[in-house]
């Protein structure tokens, strides 16, 4: 069974309770010998590595780890700050913002994210992109093709993430916001739209990426009432 790696609790001295997902479920097992970097379990004691695994019942409140086989590592060699709390960010979102028996909906799209981060490097745009993704599988998705509020297709004068869409010029009301450029509604109806990781930041201006991903991080906190951990990391460093 593939599966995600999502978190790893400490047991006992070398073992570990490791909590992931496959397609179909998410998953709580026992790993003996995840902490011993000598044991061939030793690959899972990473989040968001990517395995295929097999599973006995045993002696123990959860299926035990029988097998192991690493199919992806999500760690690179030359671990950029960015990339790390990149890594951090997207399994963040995946543990507080699904409850633990709806998380197996991202399995798709999670495994594109941590494969496409680390083939390009792109974190802006990998992490855009997973961000919509979880919005529109979290039920909040933010409408792009029309006026959120009558439907008009055309003039559309602002985006406005607190009515959750374009609003067109009949719609629109002084106390609405309207912060964002022309290049950035499109940029952010491109992403929205996106079905899968395709976009890359270096076809677009960083300084409107970098909008978006703080327009995005305050949306997903307000929808979910969650608050980031790791995210100053990203918007901080270099
Ligand atoms: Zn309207």
């Amino acid at each position: 069974m593939k599966i995600i790696v999502l978190s790893i609790t400490p047991y006992k001295e070398k073992d570990g309770i490791v909590k992931a997902i496959s397609e179909n479920e998410s998953l709580t097992f026992l790993a003996r010998g995840i902490k011993d970097p000598k044991s061939k379990n030793a690959a899972l004691n990473n989040v968001l590595t990517i395995a295929d695994i097999e599973l006995m019942e045993g002696n123990f409140a959860h299926p035990i780890l029988k097998s192991s086989k690493p199919l992806f590592n999500p760690l690179k060699v030359d671990l950029a700050a960015k990339y790390l709390a990149s890594l951090m960010t997207i399994d963040e979102m995946m543990l507080n913002l699904f409850p633990e028996d709806e998380q197996q909906v991202m399995f798709s799209l999670l495994e594109k994210a941590v494969e496409n981060l680390k083939n390009t490097g792109d974190w802006l745009m990998t992490l855009l992109q997973f961000m919509s993704h979880t919005v529109k599988m979290g039920g909040f998705q933010l409408e792009v093709n029309q006026c959120v509020l009558c439907g008009a297709k055309n003039n559309i004068v602002t985006f406005s993430f607190s009515d959750g869409g374009f609003i067109c010029e009949k719609c629109y009301q002084p106390e609405i916001e309207k912060d964002l450029t022309k290049d950035q509604m499109i940029l952010l109806r491109k992403i929205v739209n996106c079905p899968d990781y395709r976009l890359k930041s270096s076809d677009y201006k960083t300084e409107d990426l970098m909008v978006l991903f703080d327009k995005f991080s305050h949306y997903i906190e307000e929808a979910f009432g969650y608050h980031f951990k790791n995210m100053r990391l990203l918007i901080d460093s270099k």
